[in-house]
């Protein structure tokens, strides 16, 4: 599956942020995942820009590469020293995936939070193939049809999967 997929890297100034970019310019170029779009990676590359202290980009990617491909680009770019932080969104008509990341010099954390559209639960109330829409005023899902409602743990025990990475240098 190919996304849309929006990166931002922040880093503490320009130099930094032209610095890094010829890092992930370089593990674009390196990287070797044996994966359908291997070879393509140039073309992410070429989406990103430096603008200020911020590398960023919109491009398509293929999901199951960028789940490899993102904490390969962060290691690097930790093991360059500078500090940064930043955010990574994709999303399909069905699913979506939200990372962040920060690097405070000494440890790289990467979290990410998966959202399969496949595994929203349909309301158990009513039976009806109506999937809970989210009520922020009162941070829980609602089903439309019925108004029964389930709390944001477990909607998104159900439906989303978080997981953290870290990594010292
Ligand atoms: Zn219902």
């Amino acid at each position: 599956m190919t996304c849309a997929n929006v990166l931002t890297i922040k880093m503490n100034n320009k130099a930094a942020a032209t610095a890094a970019m010829a890092t992930v310019k370089n593990v674009l170029a390196t990287t070797s995942i044996k994966e359908p779009r291997e070879g393509k990676f140039a073309e992410i590359a070429d989406c990103l820009k430096v603008k200020k202290n911020t590398i960023s980009g919109f491009t398509g990617v293929w999901v199951d590469t960028w789940e490899l491909l993102i904490p390969e680009i962060l290691k690097a770019l930790a093991a360059q020293g500078n500090k940064f932080s930043g955010d990574n969104h994709w999303s399909s008509d069905y699913d979506s995936e939200y990372w962040q990341f920060n690097f405070d010099g000494k440890e790289l954390v990467i979290t990410s939070n998966f959202h399969c559209g496949d595994d929203e639960p349909v309301c158990q109330e009513c039976d009806e193939e109506v999937t809970y829409e989210y009520d922020e005023d009162n941070d829980c899902y609602v089903c439309p049809e019925c108004g029964h409602e389930m709390s944001a743990e477990e909607y998104e025990a159900r439906c989303e999967t978080f997981k953290i990475q870290k990594f010292t240098f």
